[in-house]
């Protein structure tokens, strides 16, 4: 349920209408949006429309949300969200497109450093790479916890770039919390409810994996329970879902993309790593991704991917993620999107395209 606010309001008036709300046992958030200032109301709404809200002084309307999720949705803020970070201009959801480049996993300082400084290079403004690694069989490289995370933070000094890592569970969530800007909940955890609430209590936004199986709404239904408690700095990835489909790893389901756009405000952005699982595929489906109005992109690099402890065969060498990062270019003026990278000096568009493949 949302409470517009009359456009003359005050502060005080408004105010009152959250302590009513939570008075009655519900949760207040407020939604400024350009053209409104309103109070969403979440929680078991049964029999509000009794509390008397709508007669408050400086309530216009009360409007039901129809959608299960509802700070999610676009009833409730029409204006795309434009996710920003803690001392830094960098976003996700706004003009410029985002990217995202790391190794799979964390396995070394060496490994990790080489990688940054060619993806930094190539124009990634974030860091990707995980310190904790949920991995299929539990005989397998799990990650290099805490001293992966003190790697990447490393990273982040050395080159700039904003730190994304995967929190497998609480307590790798509240390491994470120390030393990164950005937690990633796993496609595996996607409907993992109390690491999502745990989420929402913290100050850092959230990359959202897609579960393997998991349909829109409750993709958007994981969001809200993150915004549910507070934080609405959460960002969705399109990271594949499993079909019938054997030529790839998973089916990267590019027809997400406009459709989460019309329910949610969310930025949602494109993993075509694991999308397809298949470093051939990987730039054909990252340029797909923009073309059909992605917010960004979430990509696997490393500089010696046969012996990489995990993903290996989906990671791009840094030079073809360089020559992917040019052909975006294209792509992206078309759409009407910025890249804020400097296009590298002496690579012209053949030897772009002749670029490892
Ligand atoms: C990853 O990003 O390395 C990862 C494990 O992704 P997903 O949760 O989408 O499988
Ligand atoms: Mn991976």
């Amino acid at each position: 349920m949302l409470v517009v606010m009359q456009s003359h309001a005050t502060p005080d008036e408004i105010r009152a209408i959250c302590e009513k709300i939570e008075t009655l046992g519900f949760r207040a958030h407020s939604v400024e949006g350009a053209q409104r200032y309103a109070v969403a109301v979440t929680g078991d709404l049964r029999g509000i429309e009794t509390c008397g809200l709508e007669e408050m002084p400086g309530v216009q309307e009360i409007i039901r949300i129809s959608k299960p999720y509802k700070l999610v949705s676009r009833e409730s803020k029409a204006e795309d969200t434009v996710v920003r970070f803690a001392n830094s201009d960098v976003t996700i959801g706004g003009e410029e497109f985002a990217l995202i480049a790391g190794p799979c996993s964390v396995e070394s300082r060496a490994q990790t450093l080489t990688i940054a400084e060619k993806v930094a290079a190539a124009g990634a403004k974030f860091f990707r790479g995980g310190a904790y690694k949920p991995r299929t069989s539990p005989y397998a490289f799990q990650g290099m916890g805490v001293e992966g995370l003190k790697i990447l933070a490393e990273v982040r000094e050395k080159f700039g770039m904003l730190i994304v890592t995967e929190a497998v569970d609480t307590e790798a969530l509240e390491a994470i919390e120390d030393y990164a800007d950005m937690i990633q909940i796993g496609a595996r955890n996607m409907q993992n409810f109390s690491l999502l609430k745990r989420a929402g209590r913290s100050p850092l936004p959230v990359l959202l994996k897609r579960g393997l199986s998991a349909t829109l709404e409750e993709l958007l239904m994981s969001a809200e329970y993150i915004m549910s408690e507070g934080n609405r700095n959460v960002v969705l990835c399109e990271r594949g879902v499993r079909t019938f489909a054997d030529h790839s790893r998973n089916t990267l389901d590019l027809s997400v993309i406009p459709a989460a756009q019309k329910l949610s405000h969310l930025p949602i952005i494109s993993d075509p790593s694991h999308g397809t699982g298949k470093r051939d595929r990987v730039t054909p489906l990252a340029l797909a991704s923009a073309a059909v109005g992605a917010d960004g992109l979430i990509i696997e690099v490393h500089h010696d991917p046969d012996h990489a402890l995990s993903d290996g065969p989906q990671s791009l060498f840094p030079e073809q993620f360089a020559a992917m990062v040019d052909q975006l270019r294209g792509i992206l003026s078309v759409v009407h999107r910025t890249l804020n990278v400097e296009p590298p000096k002496g690579r012209t568009q053949a030897n772009t395209q002749a670029a490892r493949s």
